[in-house]
């Protein structure tokens, strides 16, 4: 998927469609994220292509039509095992590379795991509100958080005037003092409530996918969580 495109959205090119073709591995999240996967993977021939749903190790945890579970940290693990296994499945002389970097990578994702745990633990307000589409379910449950989106779990869909007028009665009930908007789309909807409601505004990026400037910097998931962390403690008035 190329870098800053909004990920429930995209579609592959011809070209797309022939890189896949020419591939040694072709890994995705799941069906809902990406519709198009088996439509594809249908009209290429692909005898030698290792597939890999890299979701399917946290089936039995996740709700059906909600694909964003890489934002739930001990999930986003399992999806590394997997990712792993389909690597050694290809290059197994390597494994031991493989198996190392996997380890590290992990040893990073509980080290960012657990500071999401404690620094959550002991905050003001407990409800994460998204002007967006419903990306942190996952998140949201594993750290006891209440969380309440504008949109079901795609962001093509329109915002109803009701559904404006609840999230405004949510934030003046709940006397919520910040809210969020999603990465990749303009924060319109956000800065309206926030005009309506005078609360602030702070990013939650969802890393569907990579920003180009991101990209350019170097940023990773890794870092991407860390500041998603950072604005949950600034707008949830956390303190350690
Ligand atoms: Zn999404």
């Amino acid at each position: 998927m190329p870098p800053g495109v909004e990920a429930h959205s995209f579609e592959p090119k011809p070209t797309d469609i022939a890189k896949i073709s020419e591939a040694d591995i072709f890994i995705y999240t799941s069906e809902v994220m990406e519709p198009w996967v088996n439509n594809v993977l249908e009209n290429i021939s692909h005898k030698r292509l290792i597939i890999i749903k890299s979701t399917a190790v946290v089936n039995s945890e996740t709700t059906e039509d909600d694909p964003h579970v890489w934002l739930d940290l001990t999930k986003a693990q399992k999806i590394v095992d997997s990712i792993t296994g389909s690597l050694l499945d290809f290059d197994a002389p390597n494994a031991v590379l493989y198996l190392n970097n996997s380890k590290s990578y992990k040893e990073k994702l509980i080290a960012l795991d657990d500071s999401y745990k404690r620094e959550l633990l002991n905050c003001k307000n407990k409800e994460i509100i998204l002007a967006g589409h419903s990306a942190f379910a996952y998140l949201a449950k594993r750290y006891n958080l209440d969380y309440l989106a504008a949109q079901g779990f795609s962001p093509d869909q329109e915002i109803s005037s009701k559904q404006m007028i609840d999230l405004v009665k949510e934030i003046k009930e709940k006397k919520i003092s910040s809210l969020y908007y999603e990465e990749l789309i303009d924060p319109k909807m956000a800065q309206s409530l926030s005009r309506e409601t005078g609360v602030k505004i702070l990013e939650l990026n969802a890393a569907h996918n990579i920003a180009k400037d991101d990209l350019k910097n170097g940023k990773t998931f890794l870092n991407i969580m860390s500041e998603n962390l950072n604005n949950l403690k600034i707008g949830l008035e956390c303190q350690l």
